[in-house]
């Protein structure tokens, strides 16, 4: 009972700041009105008195009260607008307390004092005065309750104690009406105060809960436009700060960076190392390129970046490069040293450009550019690039529509053995004939192919047409058939030609396979079973275009090859006295003599340079001068002619 009644009026005591600035602000509305009224009332009592009291006993209490209160006004209205902090309001209010026990008593011993002198009406006028007074203060100053309490205390008790010890029943009697009354107001003031406390109690809850809002919708705001994972501003942000009207027309460089090779490090190291590199190459972006106004995550291992337009493109170029380099050196994680590289695509946002979005599709195309031809480098924008482009999209989309069957066929170009005269082996070239494009080279389609993803169907299409063709011709006939990367990425892939070859009856002895070393670098080990498995199953192998690749002698010696076909270019020009070219020349002639493979000299097309590499120890070449790549159907007559040929020389020679 008693402690559900203590902690009911648990708000008397328990102040929070909130509580006492309140406190603070009312009294600063109510005090220098208390002190006027305490100042008149003082001097009333004086004019009342002023005949019957001694002179010292009313000038003495008016000077402290007056005193006190002008002095007290002073002091409230000068901190009228003031906010005061915390502690110095719990020092103010503690004084008000004390200030206000203290005109209690004063004013009650006064009272008490001046009771002897008078008529009785004057006394009965006393004790009402004093005590309504009383009441009247503490009720000003409720919204202080032990202010409040102690200004009624110190003048109601001493007053009832006067009265019940007087020996007239009235005086008792006033005394009781006293008790009553003081008890009621104690109620009542406590009834208000709690109103009071309430009031602001609520109006902080109102306030708190309007900044936990605020907090909350910054933090969404935040959230919204940032990458939880890198802490870069995130593809929402890219945009919206793209689509700024504020961004001057002539200005901005835009790119796109995007990490090589990323699916693999995930794949082959888990997520938890892909976020931890994401977050590392964000870092080194973000710290070695100053030149960006803005990097953003736009998703996966995609940043985009905006280069304001004071910058040149030299400048923003030099910062890529800067970054790119940063990005590029190993990085740590744990135990595992990885060493990523990034292909960039920047473009220029041009006065004529609609909006910063055309900027962002060169960026694009300029990045899709990098990624086919300079991986790990940066490409700019520019007109031819997206005309080329262009016309690489238009080849891949009509390849994937394309009717490979009827689209897709082979024409044949001898290579021919100089000592014999005759045809040593046919190499098989693919040609695509589109109905709207036309003639489609092979080095365009074929690389279509591989984006479309549809490389093994046009293999599969061409090498059975190669096979077709030999079918028709003698069983002595041999081909070459050029592979590309996705050819030869398995031992099955392996397998699979070597079916194929079977199921036409085609034996294996009579196919050589042709490679690149480009088409071996993805994944050397897989590409290296590849061409072990086609030798075991009897096919030969040869290295097409020696010498425009890097590490040529590694792959020679690691490589089961029969064939090492020298490249074209070291042909061109090789008629003119090119002393260097002779020497490399001959020095690949001669080091396959050394290893016990043949030699196939490409792209001779002169008499002249017939003779500059036969005086080399060429015997087996290939080139316009011997024949163009020919259709399946004039395969026959040419080997005829050939044979004619042949016995008129072998006649000429016995006559
Ligand atoms: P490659 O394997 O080096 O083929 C030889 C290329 O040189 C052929 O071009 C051929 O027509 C050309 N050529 C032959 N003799 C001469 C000459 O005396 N002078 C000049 N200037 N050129 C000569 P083509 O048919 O345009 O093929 C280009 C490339 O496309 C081929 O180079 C090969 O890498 C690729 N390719 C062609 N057909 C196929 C195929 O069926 N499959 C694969 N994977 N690649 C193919
Ligand atoms: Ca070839
Ligand atoms: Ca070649």
């Amino acid at each position: 009972m008693h402690n559900s009644l203590m902690s009911r009026l648990d708000f008397l005591f328990n102040s929070t700041p909130e509580i006492r600035r309140a406190q603070w602000r009312g009294l600063n509305t109510s005090a220098v009105l208390i002190y006027f009224i305490i100042a008149v009332n003082t001097l009333t009592l004086d004019a009342l008195y002023w005949s019957f009291a001694p002179l010292e006993l009313l000038i003495v209490p008016t000077l402290i009260f007056v005193g006190l209160s002008t002095y007290r006004s002073f002091v409230w209205l000068r901190y009228r607008h003031v906010d005061l902090p915390d502690e110095r309001i719990s020092g103010v209010l503690r004084v008000v307390t004390l200030i206000a026990g203290f005109l209690g008593v004063g004013y009650s011993s006064w009272a008490i004092a001046l009771i002897p002198y008078g008529t009785e009406a004057h006394q009965g006028h006393l004790i009402v005065f004093v005590t309504l007074t009383a009441l009247a203060m503490s009720y000003l100053i409720v919204i202080v309750p032990t202010a409040a309490f102690v200004a009624l205390a110190s003048v109601m008790i001493p007053m009832i104690m006067f009265l019940a010890l007087q020996p007239s029943v009235v005086s008792q009697a006033l005394a009781g009406n006293l008790v009553v009354i003081g008890s009621m107001i104690v109620v009542a003031q406590i009834l208000l105060f709690r109103q009071f406390y309430n009031a602001v109690v609520s109006r902080q809850e109102i306030l708190d809960k309007h900044e936990e809002l605020m907090r909350l919708s910054d933090e969404n705001q935040r959230l919204a436009n940032e990458d939880s994972l890198t802490g870069l501003p995130n593809r929402r942000r890219f945009f919206s700060y793209l689509q700024r009207s504020d961004i001057p027309p002539e200005g901005m460089m835009i790119g796109i960076l995007d990490l090589d090779g990323f699916k693999q490090i995930n794949d082959v190291y888990g997520h938890t190392i892909g976020d931890r590199l994401l977050v590392e190459v964000s870092r080194r972006m973000r710290e070695n390129f100053s030149e960006a106004l803005l990097i953003a995550r736009l998703g996966g291992d995609e940043f985009g970046i905006i280069c304001g337009g004071k910058r040149s493109s030299e400048e923003v170029l030099a910062g890529a490069n800067k970054a790119l380099a940063s990005i590029c050196g190993t990085i740590k994680l744990g135990d595992i040293d990885l060493r990523p590289s990034a292909s960039v695509g920047f473009a220029r946002l041009k006065p004529e450009h609609q909006s910063a979005v055309t900027a962002l599709e060169h960026a694009d195309i300029a990045l899709y550019n990098a990624k086919q031809s300079a991986r790990g480098d940066i490409v700019v924008y520019s007109a031819d690039l997206e005309t080329s482009t262009r016309e690489r999209f238009v080849i891949e989309q009509k390849l994937r529509e394309a009717d490979l069957e009827n689209e897709l066929f082979v024409v044949l170009q001898p290579i021919i053995d100089t000592r014999t005269a005759q045809v040593a082996s046919f190499e098989v070239l693919g040609r695509w004939k589109n109905p709207v494009l036309g003639m489609v080279p092979p080095n365009l389609f074929i690389v279509a192919a591989e984006r479309a993803s549809i490389s093994a169907r046009v293999t599969d299409v061409l090498f059975a047409k190669a096979l077709r063709a030999m079918a028709e011709l003698p069983e002595t006939t041999r081909i070459s058939f050029n592979l590309s990367a996705h050819d030869v990425t398995s031992a099955d892939a392996a397998l699979h030609l070597s079916r194929l070859a079977a199921n036409a009856g085609i034996a294996a002895g009579r196919i050589t396979f042709e490679i690149t070393e480009t088409s071996l670098m993805g994944d050397f080990d897989a590409g290296q079973a590849a061409l072990n498995t086609l030798r075991r199953e009897g096919f030969k192998i040869s290295l097409d275009d020696f010498g425009t690749g890097f590490s040529s002698l590694s792959y020679v010696r690691h490589l089961p090859l029969d064939t090492i076909k020298i490249d074209r270019s070291f042909v061109t020009g090789i008629e003119h006295d090119d002393i260097k070219m002779r020497k490399i020349m001959k020095a690949v002639i001669d080091l396959c003599g050394e290893l016990g493979v043949s030699c196939v000299v490409e792209g001779v097309e002169t008499a002249e340079q017939l003779q500059a590499v036969t005086s080399l120890g060429a015997e087996l070449i290939q080139g316009y001068y011997f024949a163009a790549p020919m259709p399946v159907h004039k395969l026959g007559t040419y080997l005829a002619s050939l044979d004619e040929g042949y016995a008129r020389a072998t006649a000429a020679s016995a006559s």
